[in-house]
């Protein structure tokens, strides 16, 4: 699951600002974003209402079913003939899907939500930052628990330094490194992480 948060309305309307004046219809994603309520039928009507009362000209929210899929999108304009006039969509999804859909509308697209991590769910939870998609997956080693997605230093030689009685100093909470210190030493496995890893290669996404 790709992990989104809807970007601050001013943010929204400051963007919104750099393109001529036009018709905004907003558009949903109707799996991740949909799922972790950043981009479902409530976030797409709540930002209408916002926007419309800015002033700005803005069709009826829309819901497409997966934004990163060209058969969605065929499936999406047959289903919703009124999208013709809309000049900008407003699209909240994750990158991927407003990337998809600014290749594949010919209309501007714009982000509503910021993308942060990939995750996962637990029963009603979001899991954030399970992976940050670092293109040389080596988790096996800190006991499935990445530490360069859940870190906020992406430390991936032991912790900073800065953790206070095992509490994370940026976020707050337990640090990872403990955790995977702890996992790692209830199977007896410490020594994977004996040999020194190289900083994360950001080449490597690309
Ligand atoms: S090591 Fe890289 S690919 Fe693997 S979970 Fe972590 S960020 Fe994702
Ligand atoms: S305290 Fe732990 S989780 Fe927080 S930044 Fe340092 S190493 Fe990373």
């Amino acid at each position: 699951m790709i992990i989104t948060r809807l970007k601050p309305i001013e943010e929204i309307l400051t963007m919104l600002e750099k393109f001529p004046a036009s018709t905004i219809c907003v558009v949903g994603c109707s799996i991740c974003a949909r799922k972790i309520q950043t981009g479902g039928e409530a976030q797409v009507t709540s930002l209408v209402a916002r926007l419309s009362s800015h002033g700005l000209d803005m069709l009826d929210g829309k819901m497409v079913k997966h934004a990163c899929s060209a058969k969605s999108w065929d499936e999406f304009i047959e289903e919703n003939p009124t999208l013709e006039k809309a000049g900008i969509l407003l699209v909240l999804s994750c990158g991927a899907g407003v990337s998809f859909m600014g290749r594949i509308s010919g209309k501007p697209v714009l982000p509503g939500l910021d993308t942060t991590s990939i995750g996962g769910s637990l029963a009603d939870n979001t899991i954030e930052g399970l992976c940050s998609m670092c293109g040389e997956c080596d988790v096996g080693i800190y006991a499935g628990l990445c530490p360069k997605s859940g870190c906020p230093k992406s430390q991936v030689n032991g912790p900073c330094g800065g953790s206070n009685d095992g509490d994370c100093e940026v976020e707050g909470r337990k640090c990872i490194w403990v955790t995977i210190f702890e996992t790692l030493e209830s199977r007896g496995m410490l020594e994977l992480l004996d040999d020194i890893k190289p900083p994360v290669c950001h080449d490597r996404r690309l």
